[in-house]
């Protein structure tokens, strides 16, 4: 399939797409620049590769980078990112085709160092039991948790997508019977299965993209400028400036949850989320202003 900027493919194939509504959704962070930066790693003879990883989750971010409906811009998906930036998706366990035994295989290249890797994506916590051995969540025999950290070791950019990634999530909350962590973070303490001091081959700690779950146009910024090579301006538990409350306005940090849904907002995208208190505090909205 070829796309605006070079060809996407998946390790099995073309990569399925589906029509998006205006070429022009995708605002600055899909630019020329972004085009620049992914030709100076062509140059390199470096296409962008890309890994996606579920450890401990509901595949609440996967729906939403596969354009499920949802918070998100239209065209803000994983295929047509991939299109956008000529880039090469590995694996994905919801979109590829390959079955996990050759999934296991591109892992091992990949760990091996054979097969560079530039965004691995981490979606769900990082489960440890029981007894710290990993084995409740194990990929081909082997616990994802040790996956997962020898592909840190391999990948330019890590991002954990959501907060069950970022922070532990709903996994890690009390008493966390799955001994699950972050995989930077558990809750706002920092370590989780990587040291704080822990830097991926790009010099970056991980970008942590919490909310529960993140929605498809926070994902898809982030991935862009990630390419880019801009900053992203992570803040102290490592989110970047794009993520914001899940239901504010453009423009604007401010959470619009109550004002929309009639709903307190219960923190989803906080490190100690979630939070332990009742989540859903039914408030009346204020008066719109004329
Ligand atoms: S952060 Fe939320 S949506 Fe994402 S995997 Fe965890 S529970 Fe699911």
């Amino acid at each position: 399939m070829t796309g605006r900027s070079g060809t996407a493919t998946t390790s099995g194939g073309p990569v399925p797409t589906r029509s998006r509504d205006g070429a022009n959704d995708h605002g600055t962070m899909t630019g020329g620049k972004g085009r620049a930066a992914v030709a100076s790693l062509r140059s390199m003879g470096r296409q962008p590769t890309i890994l996606w990883m579920e450890c401990g989750a509901c595949s609440g971010e996967s729906m939403a980078i596969l354009g499920a409906e949802g918070r998100g811009k239209p065209g803000h998906t994983l295929p047509a990112f991939l299109e956008d930036h000529g880039a090469h998706l590995l694996w994905h366990p919801s979109l590829s085709l390959e079955s996990p035994r050759e999934a296991a295989a591109i892992i091992d290249r990949v760990i091996a160092g054979e097969q560079p890797l530039t965004l691995l994506c981490v979606e769900g916590s990082i489960i440890h039991g029981p007894n710290g051995t990993g084995r409740f969540d194990v990929f081909e025999g082997r616990p994802k948790r040790d996956i997962v950290a020898a592909l840190c070791g391999r990948a330019q950019y890590v991002l954990a997508m959501g907060s069950c990634a970022s922070f532990g999530g709903i996994p890690a909350a009390p008493p966390n019977p799955s001994e699950s962590t972050g995989l930077q973070y558990t809750n706002s303490q920092p370590g989780g299965l990587l040291d704080p001091e822990w830097r991926s081959a790009g010099g970056l700690p991980v970008i942590n993209l919490s909310a529960c779950p993140v929605d498809a146009t926070t994902m898809i910024e982030t991935m862009s400028a990630v390419l880019q090579g801009g900053d992203l301006g992570l803040d102290r538990v490592g989110r970047p400036a794009m993520q914001k409350p899940c239901l504010s306005d453009p423009g604007e940090k401010r959470c619009r949850t109550v004002d929309k849904v009639g709903y307190a907002c219960y923190g989803c995208i906080g490190p100690k989320f979630p939070l332990p208190k009742a989540l859903f505090k039914h408030r009346v909205p204020a008066p719109a202003s004329a």
